[in-house]
Order: C-alpha cells, then structure tokens, then sequence
C-alpha cells in the first residue's frame, strides 16, 4: 500500500524586524512546496494606501474602512511576495522607509487588525503554509503545528537592517532609529502586541547563520511530521 500523503502544517514565524524572518520563511516554505505569505506586507498594503489618499494612522474607523474598500492579494514568488494593492503592484514601494513607519501605526488599532487577521485565516485555513509576522502563532493560528519565535540582539538586528536598507538608499541612523521606534511600538501596543506564543520554539539568531538557523527550523518540522505520520498509522 502506498503511503499516505503528509499533513500539509500551518506554520507560524513571529518575531521583530531584522531577526530573519522572511528569508527563514520564504527558505522554508521551498523545501517543504509550501506557500510563503508574509503578513507585514498586508499592513504595509494598507498603510500605503493610507499615505496616497493623505489620511490619518491614527483614525482608526477611516482605516477600518479603507481596508473593508481595500484588496490586498499576496503572492508567493522564490524572491518573496509579491504585493498587490488593488491590482497594482506594490512590491518595491511598501519596503520603503515611509512606508514601514505607517505600517507599524495602522497596525495599532483593533479593528484594523481584525480585518488583516481575517484575511490572513482564509489565506492559510487549507495549511501547507509558512506565515510570517508578529502575532501568527499567538492571534491568526493559535493552533498552527508550529510555532517559532525568531529574535536576535537588536544591534545585530539593526546592521542587518541597515546593510538591506543601504541598498535603498537609507541612511544608517535613520534605519537604526526607525527599527526601535517599531520595534517599541510593536511590543508596547495593547492589541495583540509582539511576543512569543506560550507554545512557541524560542531561537535567537544572534550568532547563528542563516544555514544553521534554517537547518534548526527544518528539524522541527521533520519531527512534527514524523510524530503525526505515527498518529495515523
Ligand atoms: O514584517 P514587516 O516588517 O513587513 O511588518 C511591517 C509592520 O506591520 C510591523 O512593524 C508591524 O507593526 C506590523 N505587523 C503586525 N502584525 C503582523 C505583521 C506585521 O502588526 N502580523
């Protein structure tokens, strides 16, 4: 007799800006034939828009409403998501510094992240996903399979930054200064702010390679996918 299929696992990376995420995500979900879906890029959709039409970050029903007008579509490619806000293609603009900023305001308020959550539940509801972002593991799949929790020091977190940035054009105080900022304002907000799942695997980065970080993660989801073959055999 053949053997059945694995699960398809949801899988959720959380943790703050620099630590690696994406490319332990988009890494990841390569090597298993899972989809990629970075949720920062929703909020960075959204918060986009809210700049082009000169409104508030900090109105939080204009905002509910403009989500509820709005449609943003992800889509995995090996490079990372490709952002469509409203069938545009936003994918270099939303990396932006001005951007990143708005991001981390519009993600404040309840009502709006209600909204991104719910998208993000139907994005992922079938599994073989890997989703980044701040609050998967807690907030969007409480009960995903696997939950890590990716953080490193934030000096290293910021040159990490920094040295993507540069190729932008940032300046390095500027980078440095605007990963705190979100970095405070992620943990500090009162709606699902940042932190590890009780369940969650806890990895610090800060002196591992991105090889030994991926081959930690992947060991987790073999194991996961080995007990629950067992279960149903
Ligand atoms: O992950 P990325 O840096 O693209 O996210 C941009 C911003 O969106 C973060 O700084 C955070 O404020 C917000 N975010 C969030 N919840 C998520 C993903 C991102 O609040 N799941």
């Amino acid at each position: 007799m053949s053997e059945p299929s694995p699960r398809k696992l949801i899988i959720a990376i959380d943790g703050p800006a620099g630590a690696g995420k994406s490319t332990i995500a988009s890494r990841l979900a390569r090597k298993l034939g899972y989809i990629n879906l970075e949720s920062g890029a929703m909020y960075r959709a959204l918060a986009l828009k809210a700049i082009e039409n000169d409104l508030s970050f900090d109105d939080e029903t204009v905002l509910d409403r403009l989500a509820h007008n709005s449609r943003i579509q992800l889509e995995p490619t090996l490079g990372g998501n490709r952002v469509l806000l409203d069938s545009r293609d936003v994918t270099q603009r939303v990396r932006e510094t001005d951007v990143s900023e708005a991001a981390s305001r519009v993600s404040v308020h309840p009502k709006v992240r209600e909204w991104m959550v719910a998208r993000q539940r139907e994005l992922g509801e079938n599994g073989g996903i890997v989703m980044e972002g701040r609050d998967i593991g807690t907030k969007v799949f409480p009960d995903a399979d696997i939950k890590v929790f990716l953080d490193a020091d934030p000096v290293i977190r910021e040159q990490r930054r920094v040295q993507q940035q540069h190729l932008r054009g940032a300046s390095t105080e500027s980078m440095a200064a605007e990963l705190r900022e979100r970095d405070r304002r992620d943990r500090t907000r009162a709606n699902s702010p940042l932190q590890p799942a009780a369940d969650a695997i806890i990895l610090d980065s800060t002196s591992f390679s991105e090889e030994e970080v991926l081959g930690r993660v992947q060991a987790i989801v073999e194991e996961k996918l080995k007990s629950s073959s067992e279960a149903r055999s």
